[in-house]
Order: C-alpha cells, then structure tokens, then sequence
C-alpha cells in the first residue's frame, strides 16, 4: 500500500525549533514496508507531539505517526492489565477503562499523550513517590527493529532492549504495542487534601513527611515571590475515593468519567501572547489565594486533579510566536539547599510563568536513560522572550550538574551534551545497546542529534 507523505513544519508543545520532516502516518502492518527505503535523514516515530522541545522532530527526515484506536485494546480484567496499540492516546484508553473500574498506572499531567510516547519518555506521574514510571508497569512490548524483524520484550524477555526502550526517546525501535498493568479503582474521583505551604522550606518539610501515606502528591509554587515567601506553594495529596466514601447518590453513578472540554486558545493571538510578569504576578496571587489554608478530604474528578489544563484546547499559544520552554530537572535528595538556591536565582530573574510544578520522586527503575532518580523534581515553563533566559538556564545548568542532578529529555529545549552525559552516566552503556539494534543509525531525531545522543 502507498504511504502519503506531507512535508510539514514540526514543533513540541513549547512551539521553539521548528524543522521540517516528511509525514506520514502509518498503521502497524505497513511500518516495515517503509524502513527499507534508505532515508539520508533517518526515521523517527511521533505521538502527539506533547514532549516539549525537539524529541519528536527529525529535520529533514521521515516522522511516522502510527494510526491509534482504543478498539483494538484488550483490558484483561481478572489480571488487571490492558494490551494497547502504541499509537492508542491515555484519553481514549481511559474512557474505555475508568467506566470498568480502572485506571491507568502513570499519567502525566496531560491525558493526549500515545502509549508509544509514554514508554519512549518513561513518563512519571503524581504517583512516581510510591509506584515509580511507566516502565514500572509495562509487562511485555512489541518492538520493531531497524531491519524490519518484531520482537517481544519485557522485563523479563531480553531484559537489555526492553530497559533500553523505555526511556530511549525512539532511538532503539518503533513500539508497536504494549501491555501494561492498571489501577483498580471504586470510583472515578480522588480525596484531595490541600495545604498551603508559606515559602519553599515549608513545602519540602511538608512532602518529606507527608507523601508517602498518600498515592498522589504534587506542589503549585509560585516562583515569582521572593524572600520570606520564597517558593510558596499549595500542596495537593490524593488517593482514589472508595465508593464507602460516597453518598448513596453519587455511589449509583461512581465511574461516570466525563472529560470536559472549555475553550480552545485561537491561533491568532498578539504576538508577544499573553504571558508576562504582570499579568503571572497576578494569576499566582489569586490562585495562592483561592485555597483553603488546609482542607482534608474534597473530592475532585479525575480530569480536575490530574488533567486540569486539557479543559483548554491549544493553551500552549498563550505564550505567543517565540512559545516557551519547559525547564525541568531532577536534584538528588540531600541537595534542597542546591534546590532552595535555583528557586531563588528563577524568582529574582523574574521570568517564570504560573506554571511551575515540585513533585518528591521514589526509587529509579533499571532503564539507563530513565529521567527520574530518588529525589525532587522541578519544571517551569517559560516564555522564550524572557530577558537573559539563556544565561539563566546556563547557571542553572551549572547547579544541576554540580548536584549530581539531570535534566529531563522529553521537555529539554535548550540544554548541552555536556549536561546531559553528566546526568546520565550510563549514556554510553546505552549507545552500545542502541549501536548495537541499529548499526545504520537509521533512528534520528533532533534531540539526538543535539544532544549527540547517538
Ligand atoms: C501539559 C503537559 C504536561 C505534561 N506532564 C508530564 C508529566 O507530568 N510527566 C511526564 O513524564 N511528562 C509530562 N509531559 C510530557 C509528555 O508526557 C511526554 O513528552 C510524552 O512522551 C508525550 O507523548 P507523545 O505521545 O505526545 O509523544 P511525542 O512527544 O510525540 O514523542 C515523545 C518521544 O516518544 C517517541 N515515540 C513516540 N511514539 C513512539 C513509538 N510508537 N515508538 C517509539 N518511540 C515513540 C518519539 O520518538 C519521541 O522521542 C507533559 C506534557 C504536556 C504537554
């Protein structure tokens, strides 16, 4: 069968480095068909293109997008796990399985991403604390080499390809499909408990001795405020609601999973977007204070805890033409004071936007370029124009590195191969498994190539 191919100008969700790459979006019998051409620029899968910088862009080269559907999965109910084709999104796999008492094992803070992505990024979620990254929970996977052959893999079936794939940004193969184990759940809403926290230190205490009795933990700081308000925070901690937990009313429909869907962000806004330090300052002083001082036990839906800003289509545009990025690393525990200080070089530049996450990660999984390691994890999104943003995410760098810290791949935009060979110390471990699954370097990308990750 023929393959249309567009050309197309590709971006992240951040919208910086676009390059362009021939499209095509591919079911999984015809994948092989297409490796065989020899492709001067290489071969790169692509989900939904929610990894923030250049991960899922090849310029010049082939990007395949596998066609997904959740009427091809199988949910096995009595062992509690789904088998799903790669390209299947967690928003159309959660309507099939919330309503039968499920829930995915990881979810990132946006449900439009595919399988395929999930395992290639080795996505963590509120829950990383107790249950660890996708990877955690993948069973067996369907991987398609470079030269065409498909193999079965999993933790416990060729153990060193599997660990290699999650995590491996694309570059080991092309993951057809997965099975994963799920969350049973009673009902489709969380217990929410809600503290706000008055300044950085706070919160750190707050998380070191309250997360671990809750499944989700994840902190709003407002990095913006300086001072005695350094850092200061709400701290949202929940578990999935028991159905002993609800009136008789709200028990007779306790699955009912409705996504909503508020606005869509129109592609033409002002240029320089909507996104400044007037208008943050503002958004971050209400949203402080519009939560309770300390409230135990609201309910919220799964949409509202987890996917808050999927009710908005198209929200990346706020930030205008030069869009944003998404800095995110991960610092060790016993280096808050490496963490106190990143928070106050950020707050003092001035450039941050409300959206600014801390989350408390558990225990690493084998997989060599799996990006989260015992300890804490910050992201802030800023707007590209920001005055001195290179400079500052320079110096950042510095502190990252020197904390034995590392940078996450599917949101980075902008860091070094310096960096991220000081993050990942098994790197060339990881090259030697990849040479070893591709010897033509037909998987390309232009993470890869920017961070002379092949
Ligand atoms: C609002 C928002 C919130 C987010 N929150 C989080 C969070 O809390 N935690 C977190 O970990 N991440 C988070 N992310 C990032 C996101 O989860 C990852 O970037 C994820 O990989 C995106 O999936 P995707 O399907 O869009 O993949 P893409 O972005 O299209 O691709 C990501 C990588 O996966 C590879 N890939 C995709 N499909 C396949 C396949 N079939 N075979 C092989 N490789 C493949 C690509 O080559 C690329 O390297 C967030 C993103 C957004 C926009």
């Amino acid at each position: 069968m023929n393959t249309d191919f567009t050309t197309s100008r590709l971006t992240g969700w951040g919208r910086t480095s676009p390059s362009t790459a021939s499209v095509a979006q591919v079911s999984r019998d015809n994948v092989a068909g297409l490796l065989k051409d020899p492709y001067r620029r290489g071969v790169l899968m692509r989900g939904l293109g929610r990894s923030y910088g250049d991960a899922a862009q090849n310029a010049g080269g082939v990007v395949l997008s596998l066609e997904g559907s959740a009427e091809e999965t199988v949910l096995d109910a009595a062992t509690g796990t789904l088998t799903a084709g790669a390209g299947a999104s967690l928003h159309d796999l959660l309507k099939v399985i919330v309503p039968q008492g499920f829930f995915v094992p990881v979810t990132p803070g946006t449900r439009f991403v595919t399988v395929g992505g999930a395992i290639a990024s080795d996505i963590h979620g509120k829950n990383h604390h107790v249950e660890g990254s996708f990877g955690n929970h993948v069973r067996q996977l369907t991987l398609m080499l470079a030269d065409g052959t498909v193999h079965e893999i999993g933790p416990d079936q060729n153990p060193t390809l599997f660990w290699a794939t999650v995590g491996g940004m694309g570059l080991t193969g092309v993951i057809l499909e997965a099975t994963f184990s799920l969350i049973p759940i009673e009902t489709s809403l969380c217990t929410v408990n809600t503290i706000r926290c008055r300044n950085i230190d706070v919160l750190i205490d707050e998380m070191s001795h309250g997360d671990d009795d809750h499944r989700y933990s994840v902190a709003w700081a407002d990095l913006l405020a300086t001072g005695s308000r350094l850092g200061r925070s709400v701290l949202w901690r929940g578990d999935h609601t028991k159905l002993a937990e609800l009136s008789s009313k709200e028990a007779a429909d306790a699955l009912k999973y409705e996504p909503k869907h508020l606005a869509t962000v129109p592609p033409l806004i002002p240029s320089f977007g909507f996104v400044n330090k007037m208008s943050s300052t503002l958004f971050n002083e209400l949203w402080f204070r519009k939560e309770p001082r300390r409230k135990n036990g609201g309910h919220k839906s799964i949409p509202a805890y987890f996917h808050p800003l999927d009710a908005i289509g198209s929200w990346n545009r706020v930030y205008g033409n030069g869009g944003f990025l998404q800095y995110q690393f991960a610092l060790p525990f016993g280096r808050e004071d490496e963490l106190r200080q990143i928070v106050e070089r950020i707050a003092v530049s001035k450039t941050a936007s409300p959206l600014v996450v801390l989350k408390r990660f558990g225990d690493a999984n084998p997989a060599p370029l799996s990006f989260p390691m015992p300890g804490w994890t910050l992201t802030v999104d800023i707007p590209t124009r920001a005055e001195g943003l290179g400079q500052l995410l320079h110096s950042l760098d510095e502190v990252v590195m020197q904390s034995g810290g590392r940078h996450y791949l599917a949101k980075d935009a902008h860091t070094t191969p310096t960096a991220i060979r000081r993050g990942y110390p098994r790197l060339d471990e990881w090259k030697q498994i990849q040479r070893s699954v591709d010897p033509g370097q037909l998987w390309q990308s232009d993470l890869a190539r920017r961070l002379e990750l092949i």
